[in-house]
């Protein structure tokens, strides 16, 4: 199955079991909005929880707040957004279609890093053990050259972008005879400059009110609440404010489903600290970060870091944590080394002063920060992709079978575990019940009578639940059940008062947490 059709299962399941759905499907849709049903907001809701709690219980000097989406208006100003947060459009012709001009050229590049990284793939299956991948890269002439073109380009679309050079880029496109995915023509029109931020009126009155924005990231939430905390938390530096919550981009070219949406939900974490101290903080917390992601178990080969070429107007270090996402490699997760830009600006922008002051070096200053900032949407899109999966198993009969599975990360997982009577007569749905009043209070658990058992595990199955309790009429007389694993479909026999235990164990945050901290 190619990874297209197989994204296209994924969307289409993600609404027949409840994840997704289309926002006001019934009107036809609304372009890049999504509902999230009732697994969809359970498997959001776990995901919120996994990333606060590392944040906010793992760190002492981490406290998290929820801020309001509405702020006023000066402080998109402050923030750069209203004069920068634009992105360069360019419109193909022929197809009609729109795009992001360093989209367009992002996906270029990546096409020829393919091609080196098969050539690399090919030379280590011919010199097996004795392949030097370092040695090929610079003694190779094809991977040379092509590594070569790779560096012209980025330096060159670089350059243009720090220059606000939109002819260039559009040069860059036209000179490497980049096409119109739909269209497959180079007929482009010139780059325009587009602004992200959606706008709408505070007051009643709509002449007299002020333009104000919907938030485009939470993060100026925290920034323009850092001495608020500070204060009144006693914090010392460094220390962070964590934040979930709604931010909304009028995103051009929306598409691959909820990766690119234009009303999301953010998790980002501001972490302040002393100026020169930015570089450690830096690595800690890419490090950190990465780690969060890799025990989930979702696979480490499909993590990779990619450090920013062209660095935005604050930045002075950045990177993404990239996911390998049904079409390819791209960004889940940014870790950003904002200097003191933003306090500064606010500093500058509002009159306030936003120095914090340092009772060690007995002086003042205003605060570097080091932002971590994921998507949740995307983190879901990355779980639920990963997860899906069409097995084929081995009936009694001999005869093959199709299982369609979700294998979430049991703490992620929508349900727990789904307590079933075997059948619903002759006390067993009773004596379910009794098991589901012993879980329900620790564990989101589903209660099924309806249809075959085998039926039962199946629906299951495809939402991911990594438990099922079956309850027969052997556990009238000794209080066992059949305790089913979703993953390798295994059953065991164990004792009701084990469940919660054994359910727990793998359920449970901590386990995960103590393999990063
Ligand atoms: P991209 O380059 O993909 O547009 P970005 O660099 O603009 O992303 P940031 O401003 O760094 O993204 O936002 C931080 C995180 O918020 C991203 O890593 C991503 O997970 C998430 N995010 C940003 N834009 C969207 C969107 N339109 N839909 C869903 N998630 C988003």
């Amino acid at each position: 199955m190619s990874t297209a059709d197989k994204f296209k299962k994924v969307i289409a399941h993600a609404k027949e079991y409840g994840f997704v759905f289309q926002s006001s499907e019934i009107y036809d849709g609304l372009s890049a909005v999504y509902d999230y049903g009732q697994n969809g907001s359970e498997l959001k809701n776990n995901i919120k929880r996994y990333w606060l709690d590392s944040m906010v219980k793992l760190h002492e000097n981490i406290v998290g707040i929820d801020s309001a989406i509405f702020m006023h208006p000066t402080v998109w100003k402050a923030s750069g957004h209203v004069g920068a947060f634009n992105d360069p459009l360019i419109d193909n012709k022929d197809s009609k279609k729109r795009y992001r001009a360093d989209v367009l050229i992002e996906d270029f590049v990546e096409k020829i890093n393919q091609k080196i990284n098969k050539d690399i793939a090919k030379a280590k299956k011919r010199f097996g053990d004795a392949f030097n991948e370092e040695e090929f890269r610079s003694t190779n002439g094809r991977v040379i050259e092509r590594q070569k073109k790779i560096d012209e380009i980025l330096n060159r679309f670089k350059t243009a972008m720090e220059n606000n050079d939109l002819a260039e880029v559009k040069q860059i496109i036209i000179d490497n005879g980049i096409t119109c995915p739909v269209s497959g023509s180079k007929n482009w029109t010139d780059v325009r400059q587009f602004n992200l931020m959606f706008d709408t009126k505070l007051g009643s009155v709509s002449e007299d009110a002020d333009i104000i924005y919907l938030r485009p990231e939470t993060a100026q939430g925290i920034f323009v609440n850092y001495l608020n905390v500070q204060k009144t938390g006693r914090m010392k530096l460094p220390f962070g404010i964590a934040q979930i919550g709604k931010a909304f981009r009028n995103e051009i070219v929306a598409r691959q489903f909820i990766f690119r949406m234009r009303e999301f939900e953010q998790m980002e974490m501001q972490f302040f600290i002393r100026p020169g101290e930015e570089d450690k903080w830096f690595d800690y917390w890419k490090d950190l970060r990465m780690k969060w992601h890799k025990v989930l178990g979702l696979g480490e080969e499909k993590y990779r870091f990619h450090d920013h070429e062209n660095l935005a107007h604050y930045a002075k270090a950045a990177t993404d944590i990239e996911f390998e996402f049904p079409f390819g490699f791209k960004e889940l997760e940014g870790i950003h080394s904002r200097t003191d830009f933003d306090l500064s600006q606010h500093q500058e922008f509002s009159g306030k002063k936003l120095q914090y002051f340092d009772p060690e070096l007995n002086e003042s200053y205003v605060p570097y920060v080091i932002e971590t900032s994921i998507g949740v949407d995307r983190m879901f899109l990355s779980v639920l992709a990963t997860a899906f999966e069409e097995e084929q198993i081995k009936k009694e009969n001999g005869k093959t079978e199709t299982r369609t599975v979700l294998r979430i990360p049991p703490a992620l997982a929508p349900v727990k575990a789904a307590i079933l009577p075997l059948m619903k007569k002759d006390g067993l749905p009773e004596k379910a019940r009794e098991v589901l009043n012993e879980l329900k209070y620790d564990f989101n658990c589903q209660y099924e009578e309806k249809d075959s058992i085998g039926k039962r595990y199946r629906r299951q199955d495809a939402i991911g639940t990594p438990f099922c309790i079956t309850v027969d009429h052997q556990t009238l007389e000794d209080n066992t059940v059949t305790l089913r694993y979703r993953d390798t479909m295994e059953q065991e026999r164990v004792a009701i008062s084990k469940l919660n235990s054994l359910i727990d164990e793998k359920v449970n945050f901590k386990n995960l947490f103590k393999k990063i901290n």
